[in-house]
């Protein structure tokens, strides 16, 4: 089985702070070597003059910066993983959109949404962590921040299936995406049915837990694809923008079924999601909001935020963390941010 690794070594971004999340605090070992690892860095953060100009100050921008005061750990790399198989995913920061790339252990990679039309963020990024070929693309539902970017993506790079939830939307952005994928006969494409399971790698599960309308709606929103991927014990749910009746539906039918240790919430973090019965349900650890800087529509929504922060979950944010990477080994979670939320110690 391939692994990863390359992908932790290759020092992906020019400025990140690298968060580590392990499930058991009591293995000693590793627990005393983030300790170590975490106070050293917090000393160079603290004291820069005792680290030399090479220290983790400057190499996190000019201003002193500390790490987020809810980070757990704060090291390097998770070097001790080596040689292991590993799931990465990138949420990757399309400004007011969602684009998502799923890297299984065994190499294949998934694309879900492509983010707005005209970013020249998706293809590059796909080309850079080597996803050229792609075993699916999914498209959670047709509107222009989620379908804009995938038609260059079919052009570009090898896709073998794409997964629509093939609701009628008479857009450009649209039409081009389709009339794309009508162009290439080798793509298969199709609409999934709840409770499908994907397994192209036999050590993950994928499961669909929500396609097309949920009963008593005709919003849009509401048709998105959603999944839920397990590698071993880790779990993470892609939600698209799925509302409050896909998740009544999504409970309804999955029920005792839908935890997830990361969770993509759902719709940019608007109010009309991640209602508290879903939460309740997911009961996730981590949670990414895609959604862009100073966007029309007020996303996040304060009270979304506040749910999550009252259910005790970590949030990551692509209008401020820039690219999320989150990576896991089957049982921990690594993270990795683009941008350092920066806090002046001036
Ligand atoms: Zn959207």
């Amino acid at each position: 089985m391939k692994s990863n690794r390359e992908d932790l070594r290759e020092g992906r971004f020019p400025r990140t702070e690298q968060i580590t999340f392990k499930r058991h605090a009591d293995e000693s070992d590793h627990g005393c070597a983030f300790l170590r690892l975490f106070s050293r860095v917090l000393l160079a953060l603290l004291f820069p003059a005792l680290f030399g100009s090479t220290s983790a100050p400057a190499a996190f921008g000019a201003e002193h910066t500390i790490p987020s005061p809810d980070a757990d750990v704060v090291e390097s790399r998770p070097e001790s993983e080596s040689g292991v198989p590993l799931l990465n995913v990138w949420f990757l920061d399309v400004k007011e959109g969602a684009a998502t790339v799923v890297k299984l252990p065994d190499g294949k990679c998934l694309l879900v949404d492509g983010g707005p039309p005209e970013k020249d963020v998706v293809v590059p990024f796909l080309e850079e962590t080597a996803c050229t070929t792609l075993a699916a693309v999914v498209l959670t539902h047709p509107h222009d921040d989620h379908v804009g970017g995938l038609t260059r993506v079919i052009k570009e790079i090898s896709v073998e299936r794409v997964y629509d939830p093939a609701v009628m939307h008479p857009t450009k952005s649209y039409e081009r995406f389709l009339e794309a994928i009508e162009a290439d006969t080798r793509i298969a494409y199709g609409s999934p049915e709840p409770e499908e399971v994907w397994s192209w790698d036999t050590t993950v599960e994928i499961q669909v837990l929500n396609s097309g309308f949920p009963p008593g709606s005709k919003e849009l929103n509401d048709a998105s694809i959603v999944l839920r991927i397990r590698f071993d014990s880790a779990t993470v749910m892609l939600t698209g923008d799925a509302e409050e009746k896909a998740e009544r539906a999504v409970i309804r039918r999955f029920s005792g079924r839908l935890h997830s240790d990361l969770l993509q919430v759902a719709h940019h973090g608007s109010r009309s999601s991640t209602r508290k019965q879903f939460l309740n349900e997911v009961s996730p650890r981590f949670a990414v909001i895609s959604c862009g800087r100073g966007n029309p529509y007020g996303h996040p929504h304060a009270e979304v935020l506040r749910r999550l922060r009252e259910a005790g979950v970590k949030v990551f944010r692509t209008d401020e963390d820039g690219t999320i990477h989150a990576w896991t080994n089957g049982r921990d979670w690594f993270f990795e941010k683009e941008r350092l939320r920066s806090v002046s110690v001036r």
